[in-house]
């Protein structure tokens, strides 16, 4: 089976001043098709930079990156965001909603951003609320509900659009363990039911075991 996302020697450095600050330091890895992956590794491992590597936010110092069959490393900035609109879903720690949407308003923004018009009908968008458990949610704005009810919004935001892959940073990083256990629960069931691909940078080790592949970093690359 063909990997949906593939790096090759993937380096990054950050030019701090006259400073090349190295944070990857030649990642090389697979990810096939309806896997979950967990990435773990101590703070400053390169956890975020590979995961903004593989989603287009940033451009490699080196090697490469396939996505679906296309290799984003070499494209200009304008080209790679293409890509992610069409490819990527993200959920951050900070769940970053618009504050002033609704749940389904910002399900609309998301759909408009990726087809670049209207987009998307209204019973898709009850769909997916309705399968995160939010369907009495949709004219709620962010701060009428809970952390967890955010970030599910945010994971609804992620998927409207059936993304290639789900990269997730610490998704679970702001909410309490009953919360973090709900969203965890939604992870699994897109990927068990819908063969969605998630990467998912966690600390908690509850997170990583619902997961089926554990990626372990440490000082820039994948810890074997
Ligand atoms: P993690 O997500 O595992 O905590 P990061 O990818 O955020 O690790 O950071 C890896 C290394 O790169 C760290 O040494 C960090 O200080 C550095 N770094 C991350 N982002 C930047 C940036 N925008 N500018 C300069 N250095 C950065």
């Amino acid at each position: 089976m063909a990997a949906i996302l593939q790096t090759e020697d993937l380096t990054k450095s950050y030019r701090i001043g006259k400073i090349d600050v190295p944070a990857l330091r030649g990642v090389s890895l697979a990810v096939e098709r309806g896997e979950f992956v967990a990435i773990m590794g101590p703070s400053g491992c390169g956890k975020s930079t590979l995961l903004h590597l593989l989603g287009g936010l940033l451009s490699p110092t080196s090697g490469s990156i396939v996505i679906d069959g296309e290799d984003i490393s070499k494209l200009s900035d304008a080209k790679r965001t293409e890509i992610r609109r069409r490819k990527i879903g993200f959920v951050f720690q900070r769940f970053n909603l618009f504050p002033t949407l609704t749940a389904e308003g910002n399900l609309k923004l998301a759909e408009r951003i990726h087809s670049g018009n209207g987009g998307g009908d209204a019973a898709g968008r009850r769909e997916v609320l309705r399968l995160l458990k939010l369907e009495d949610k949709m004219h709620h704005k962010p701060l009428e509900m809970s952390g967890g009810e955010q970030q599910r919004v945010a994971l609804a935001r992620a998927v409207i659009n059936s993304p290639a892959i789900i990269l997730a940073d610490e998704p679970t990083g702001n909410l309490d363990t009953e919360n973090s256990a709900i969203v965890l629960d939604m992870f699994r069931k897109l990927n068990k039911e819908f063969s969605q691909t998630i990467i998912m940078i966690t600390h908690n080790p509850e997170a990583a075991a619902v997961c089926s592949r554990t990626i372990r970093m440490r000082d820039g690359r994948v810890d074997e």
